[in-house]
């Protein structure tokens, strides 16, 4: 269950809105029209200090300095793959490391956060699961991923330039588990002063966390919503997903008829292909059997996503003509079915490899994975 995030001691600029941050600053005396000033300043011009917000008097400067948590993650190491994917170490407060990951395709991009450091939900094929939770990450600590990522490689925001950006919630962690933290970020990352990377560009992944998809649900602003699921039985979902002793099949089915979608939204299922655990036809067949309720309101959507091995982990990745059968049996029945090609391999950054460590290892939820073939 989660785990309050540790106390700090000075409030958490990045994790407020620049509405919030108007509210915060008048605290100080300060007229509405600072606080939008310096809210650009983190958002658009991506300063790490208040001595850089010269907009500002140096006395209010000097008064505010002792306020502010500009830096929130202390980075460790940065390793760029063969295919221009990045992945960057971090550690938080409390020493603990998490990981982002830097995908680009052409003039798009995608952005894979993480939302805890570790990961509760010991998944049997990922990575992240030998950490364990550590713990939750605040708002700010999310939202700093992004600017220092897009800081990183340069990139600006803005409406224009946010169109390109997407963010996926499938790095470390499990995102309905630090529900308030994750969605506060979502609130900052799209305010229109400042980044604003609006909910329809993020997706957010989870094992299936039954009252938290719920919720999700009732949001006005909310995330694409993918679901992590990778077998369609609960003797087999039992043993690789335990979250599935807690929310079985048949109640997640229930949860993702009932979430709303808006006109041509689907959910994504993501499926992982271990060999010869999940990837025969019979499992495709039984696929097809647990998803043919949301089939027929035309909702669902699949992502295959060939096993990334990682050290340690006793799976091995499916071949590629089963994959190519698995594929073609769902496809023939219908489902919208894409096979996912790894990325950042070289470097650890695929889905199911962040496992923390500075060496060439690091986990992203093995479970999504943003990008297209
Ligand atoms: S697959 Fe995702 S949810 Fe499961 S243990 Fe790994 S990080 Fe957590």
């Amino acid at each position: 269950m989660p785990i309050a995030p540790e106390t700090v001691s000075r409030v958490e600029w990045l994790g407020l809105t620049s509405q919030q941050f108007g509210a915060y600053i008048a605290g100080f005396g300060l007229p509405a029209y600072r606080g939008r000033q310096i809210f650009q300043a983190l958002h658009r011009r991506f300063v790490t200090s208040v001595e850089a917000i010269h907009e500002l008097p140096q006395g209010v400067r000097t008064a505010l300095a002792a306020e502010a948590d500009l830096e929130p993650l202390r980075p460790v190491q940065v390793f760029e793959a063969a295919d221009g994917t990045r992945r960057y170490l971090f550690t938080v407060r409390g020493g603990h490391a998490v990981e982002t990951v830097w995908i680009p395709d052409g003039r798009r991009v995608t952005l894979c956060l993480s939302s805890q450091a570790g990961c509760p939900m010991g998944c049997a094929f990922c990575a992240t699961a030998t950490l364990g939770l550590q713990r939750n990450l605040t708002a700010g600590e999310i939202v700093a991923q992004v600017l220092y990522v897009l800081r990183d490689t340069g990139r600006r925001p803005g409406p224009a330039q946010s169109a390109n950006v997407n963010v996926v919630l499938m790095g470390m962690g499990e995102p309905l588990l630090n529900y308030s933290h994750v969605m506060q970020a979502l609130r900052v990352m799209a305010d229109p002063f400042g980044l604003h990377i609006v909910p329809r560009r993020v997706t957010l992944s989870t094992v299936g966390i039954v009252p938290k998809i719920i919720a999700l649900g009732r949001e006005t602003d909310r995330p694409h919503l993918a679901v992590s699921l990778t077998a369609a039985t609960d003797a087999l979902r039992n043993r690789l997903m335990p979250v599935n002793l807690t929310y079985p099949l048949a109640a997640l089915q229930q949860a993702c008829l009932a979430f709303p979608r808006h006109s041509g939204e689907y959910i994504t299922f993501e499926y992982v292909l271990l060999d010869g655990i999940n990837d025969s036809e019979a499992d495709a067949r039984a696929l097809l059997r647990w998803l043919s309720p949301l089939r027929a309101r035309n909702a669902a959507k699949i992502n295959l996503i060939p096993y990334n091995p990682a050290p340690g982990i006793p799976f091995r990745p499916s071949p590629p003509e089963r994959i190519a059968h698995f594929q073609a049996v769902l496809r023939a029945k219908g489902v919208p079915t894409y096979l996912r090609r790894p990325r950042g391999r070289d470097i650890f950054a695929a889905c199911g490899m962040l496992a923390a460590t500075a060496g060439p290892t690091t986990t992203c939820c093995p479970t999504g994975q943003p990008k297209l073939t």
